[in-house]
């Protein structure tokens, strides 16, 4: 039999680029689209090459058309630190919305399954705590995060329609606080920020008081999880993220004592309807795909400070700035 093939949009991004090395290590043949906003060639310059790898930059709220055989398309092309959708609110609402619609056109033109990159910030700022999947969320429509958490919202509407009256193979994947190499040094989230200040001896830039917590898995836990996702036959969502949770203020902690900086920590303003707390409610996929993280914090951590040096002597520190 031939092999199978599949599409990642936003396949240039951090999760995107790891997800495609997965799939080509699993003899998987890929495709990745992406039109660069936030993505970067830099972070799949590794994949040409190999067997079976081919890549389109194009924006996939336009019009898609991919020839030949697919069998997947992993909808993971949008802006996704709070800093980009800041800086792109509008190609985020586009991108969750007509770029949802137009991957899921293809997937039906094609019969391929889909599977949708959701997020945690479908829980918005939760009143229920760890989130599991029934919880319906406490989102402000109009607040500045609004836009992403929107998008992502009409995403799996229109996913769970798609499914219903047409019945396509759909998954939806809500995607917690996740970290590793080839984040991008300045997309201003809390870890590639506090790890270019520890490295660079700054202070590092906690906002608010710090008590509000967050749970960070390691990409390669979180791709595991995608990759069983994809191959289940659930449609109903299911969070991927790491249940530890510390405070950031105890994660800033973390991050100066990992990278063995002398940096102290300085507070800046919240910004606003920043979530309080967060933690998946990882049960369904415990029992679903029998899927659990394994890499500890500190390995991850480990893993993700080398990546960081390097990037910074590649750069420069004066040339790679955090925000
Ligand atoms: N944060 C911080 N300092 C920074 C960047 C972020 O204290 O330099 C905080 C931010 O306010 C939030 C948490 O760290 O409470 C995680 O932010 P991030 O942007 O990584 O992602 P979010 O979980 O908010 O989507």
């Amino acid at each position: 039999m031939s092999r199978e093939r599949v599409l990642i949009t936003g396949g240039a991004g951090f999760i995107g680029s790891h997800l495609a090395e997965l799939f080509l290590d699993r003899d998987y043949d890929v495709t990745v689209m992406d039109n660069l906003l936030t993505g970067r060639l830099s972070n799949i310059e590794h994949l040409f090459g190999r067997e079976g790898f081919t890549f389109h930059k194009q924006d996939v709220t336009n019009y898609l058309h991919i020839p030949g055989r697919l069998d997947a398309i992993l909808h993971f092309a949008s802006p996704a630190s709070p800093y980009d959708y800041l800086e792109f609110p509008i190609q985020t609402l586009k991108v969750g919305s007509l770029g949802t619609h137009k991957a899921l056109g293809l997937a039906k033109e094609k019969g391929a399954k889909f599977l949708l990159a959701s997020t945690s910030e479908v829980y918005g700022d939760p009143l229920v705590h760890p989130q599991p999947e029934e919880y319906w969320g406490n989102v402000n429509p109009i607040g500045v995060r609004g836009v992403y958490d929107e998008a992502k919202r009409f995403a799996e509407a229109i996913t769970m329609a798609y499914h219903r009256s047409h019945g396509l193979k759909t998954r939806i994947v809500r995607i917690f606080n996740t970290y590793g190499p080839r984040m991008r040094l300045d997309d201003g989230r809390a870890l590639p920020n506090f790890m270019c200040q520890a490295m660079r001896g700054e202070p590092l830039t906690v906002f608010g008081d710090g008590s509000q917590t967050r749970s960070f898995c390691y990409v390669d836990d979180l791709t595991e999880g995608i990759f069983r996702l994809l191959r289940s036959d659930t449609s109903d969502p299911v969070n991927i993220g790491n249940p530890k949770e510390m405070s950031i203020l105890d994660f800033a902690k973390t991050v100066i004592a990992a990278t063995d900086s002398t940096s102290e920590i300085e507070f800046k303003v919240l910004p606003s309807d920043d979530p309080k707390v967060r933690q998946p409610d990882i049960t369904r996929a415990r029992t679903l795909l029998d899927w659990e993280p394994e890499v500890q914090l500190a390995e991850g951590l480990e893993k993700t400070v080398t990546y960081f040096r390097e990037e910074l002597t590649r750069h420069g520190s004066e040339r790679a700035p955090t925000r």
